[in-house]
C-alpha cells in the first residue's frame, strides 16, 4: 500500500500562500489507485510526481469546500481524455456532487458525464471498489454534508477530514491502523472555546486519538499559523502524550506499507 501527500497545506489562509502545496493525496491499495480530495494544485503536483492521473480507479471528495475539491473537474477531464473514454468511478459527499440546499455542487454537470460510475455517500454507507471497502464517517463541519473515509483493504487508512472533535467521531475510526488527521490548528490557536470550531485543533487530536488508538498517525492539511510554528512539534507532542506514532506529513511524502 502507498500514499503520497500532494500537499499539506489545509484552509482558506493556508492553501492561499502557498507555502506548502494544496494538492491531495494519491493512494494505491488493493490494486486500485486513488485520488483523494484534489485541491489547488493537484494537477500540477501530481504530474510533477508522476502520478499515473489516465489510470485512476476513483476519485474521491470529502466535502465541497477548494481545498478539496478544486482540482476535481481537470483531473476527471485528464481521466477520461476529455469525455473520450468514459470511466473512473467519483465518490463523494451530496455537497460535492449533487449540491445541497443552497449549496452549489463543486463538480460540473460537464464532467460527471464523462464518469463510468457516480456514487454519492452518507455517513454509515459502504461502498465497494473490488477489494477495497469503503465506509464514509461523519464530520462536523462548514458543509453540512462533508464526510470522512475509511478505507479498509490491505490496511485499515482513517481519513476523518476537516472536522472538529464530537462525542462519538471516534466510534467510526476505532480499529484503523492508520489515521489521516487534517490538523489546521495548533495548541495555540486551540479552538475549543469558540463558536466556529470546524476543524482539528491538535487538543481535539489528542482526544481522538487517545479513543482510537491506531497504530500510526499522520497529520497534514496544515493551517498557515501552524505551518509557522511547525507541525512536527505538535505531533511530537501528541506522540509524548498519547503514546502513539504520529508523523506530520511533508509535501511529496510518500508512505509505504
Ligand atoms: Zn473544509
Amino acid at each position: 500500500m502507498k500514499i503520497q501527500f500532494l500537499g499539506t497545506a489545509g484552509g482558506r489562509f493556508g492553501v492561499s500562500k502557498q507555502i506548502r502545496a494544496s494538492g491531495g493525496i494519491y493512494i494505491e491499495t488493493c490494486g486500485k489507485k486513488l485520488y483523494l480530495d484534489p485541491g489547488p494544485g493537484a494537477l500540477v503536483h501530481a504530474r510533477r510526481n508522476n502520478i499515473p492521473l489516465e489510470e485512476l480507479d476513483a476519485i474521491l471528495l470529502s466535502h465541497v469546500h477548494q481545498d478539496h475539491t478544486n482540482d476535481a473537474n481537470v483531473l476527471i477531464d485528464v481521466l477520461t481524455k476529455g469525455g473520450w473514454k468514459k470511466k473512473g468511478t467519483l465518490i463523494g459527499s451530496r455537497t460535492a456532487i449533487e449540491g445541497y440546499e443552497k449549496i452549489e455542487k463543486a463538480v460540473l454537470e460537464h464532467y460527471l458525464k464523462f464518469l463510468e460510475k457516480i456514487v454519492v455517500m452518507e455517513p454509515g454507507d459502504t461502498f465497494n471498489l473490488g477489494d477495497l471497502k469503503i465506509t464514509a464517517t461523519p464530520t462536523k463541519h462548514g458543509d453540512p454534508k462533508g464526510i470522512g473515509f475509511v478505507l479498509k483493504g490491505e490496511k485499515t487508512v482513517s481519513y476523518v477530514s476537516d472536522s472538529y472533535y464530537f462525542e462519538g467521531l471516534e466510534d467510526y475510526h476505532k480499529g484503523s491502523d492508520i489515521m489521516i488527521l487534517n490538523h489546521i490548528f495548533p495548541r495555540e490557536e486551540s479552538t475549543a472555546e469558540k463558536k466556529n470550531n470546524c476543524h482539528t485543533d491538535t487538543y481535539s487530536a489528542k482526544k481522538l486519538i487517545e479513543r482510537t488508538n491506531p497504530e500510526l498517525v499522520i497529520t497534514q492539511h496544515f493551517g498557515i499559523t501552524m505551518m509557522k510554528i511547525g507541525p512536527d512539534n505538535e505531533a511530537k507532542w501528541l506522540e509524548e502524550e498519547t503514546g502513539v506514532k504520529v508523523v506530520a506529513a511533508k509535501d511529496f511524502q510518500v508512505f509505504e506499507f
